[in-house]
C-alpha cells in the first residue's frame, strides 16, 4: 500500500542484516512541496528513490527531509538520497542537529558495540556522519509544508532528539521508533535513550487522537483501536524506569 491517505505516501524498509527504516513522502503532491521522512539505512538510497518515482512523485518536488531521529538505520542513506536531491533542506530536532553538524556520532550508532559492527561491515570512515542542518527543530511547531500542516511532537526517550509529526485533520502520526504497531515499543537502552523520557512521550502522544500508525519498522495500521496509545503505555509502564 503505498499510497496511505492523500498525502501520505509509504515506501516499507527493506531490512536486511541491519533494519532499514520505512521512508514517508509527505504533502500534497500538487503543492509541489513534498517531504521526505527518514531515508533509512545505507545502501537503500537507490531503492527509496526508484519506489518514490514509480509512484508517479517528482522528486523535484521533493523539498526536505525530515528525520524521525538519526539512528543509522534512518540516517544511513542520506548521503544517497543527498546526491539525487541535492537540494532539499536537512530538518533534524536541535538535540541531534547539532551534534550532526559537529560530526559527534554517539547518537548515529547508539553503543560502541554497533559503531564497530556498521564500521566493519560497511567500511565507514569516523565522522562520515557530518551533515549541515538547514533548520532545527524545537518541538511544537506547525509545520505549513505540502498544503498540510504537521505538528512537530518532541518525544525522547528512544533518542534525545526523537520527534513524532502528527496530522491532526486524519489523525496521522509517524513516531519514528518511540511507538510501532502490535503494542511495541522503541528501545531504550542506546545512548541518549532514558525510560523515564520514554513514558513521557507515550504519555504526551497519548492526548492525541490517533487512528493511522506510520512507525519507523514493522506494520503501518490504518485503523488503530482508541485509546492504543495509552494502552501501550500501560503496558509497558512498569519497566520505564
Ligand atoms: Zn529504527
Ligand atoms: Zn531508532
Amino acid at each position: 500500500m503505498p499510497k496511505i491517505t492523500d498525502g501520505v505516501y509509504f515506501i516499507p524498509g527493506q531490512d536486511e542484516m541491519m533494519p532499514d527504516s520505512h521512508t514517508y513522502v509527505i504533502g500534497n503532491p500538487s503543492s509541489k512541496d513534498l517531504s521526505l521522512i527518514d531515508p533509512g539505512l545505507i545502501g537503500k538510497g537507490n531503492y527509496k528513490v526508484d519506489s518514490i518515482e514509480k509512484m508517479g512523485i517528482a522528486l523535484e518536488d521533493i523539498k526536505r527531509i525530515i528525520m524521525t531521529h538519526t539512528h543509522f538505520d534512518h540516517i544511513g542513506a542520506l548521503f544517497e538520497i543527498q546526491n539525487k536531491i541535492p537540494w532539499a533542506e536537512l530538518w533534524v530536532h536541535h538535540l541531534e542537529g547539532e551534534p550532526l553538524e559537529k560530526g559527534d556520532e554517539r547518537t548515529v550508532y547508539g553503543m560502541e558495540m554497533f559503531r564497530q559492527i556498521c564500521k566493519m561491515q560497511y567500511r565507514i570512515k569516523s565522522g562520515t556522519f557530518t551533515f549541515r542542518v538547514h533548520r532545527k527543530l524545537q518541538g511544537g511547531e506547525s509545520l505549513n509544508i505540502g498544503d498540510m500542516v504537521w505538528e512537530v511532537i518532541h518525544i525522547p526517550g528512544h533518542s534525545l532528539g526523537s520527534i513524532g509529526l502528527y496530522y491532526a485533520p486524519d489523525k496521522a502520526l509517524i513516531p519514528g521508533d518511540v511507538l510501532y504497531a502490535d503494542h511495541a515499543i522503541g528501545r531504550f537502552d542506546l545512548f541518549g535513550a532514558d525510560g523515564e523520557e520514554l513514558k513521557k512521550s507515550l504519555k504526551r502522544l497519548s492526548q492525541e487522537k490517533v487512528e493511522i500508525l506510520l512507525p519507523g519498522h514493522n506494520r503501518v495500521v490504518k485503523k488503530l483501536p482508541e485509546g492504543y496509545v495509552l494502552q501501550t503505555l500501560e503496558q509497558w509502564e512498569p519497566y520505564l524506569t
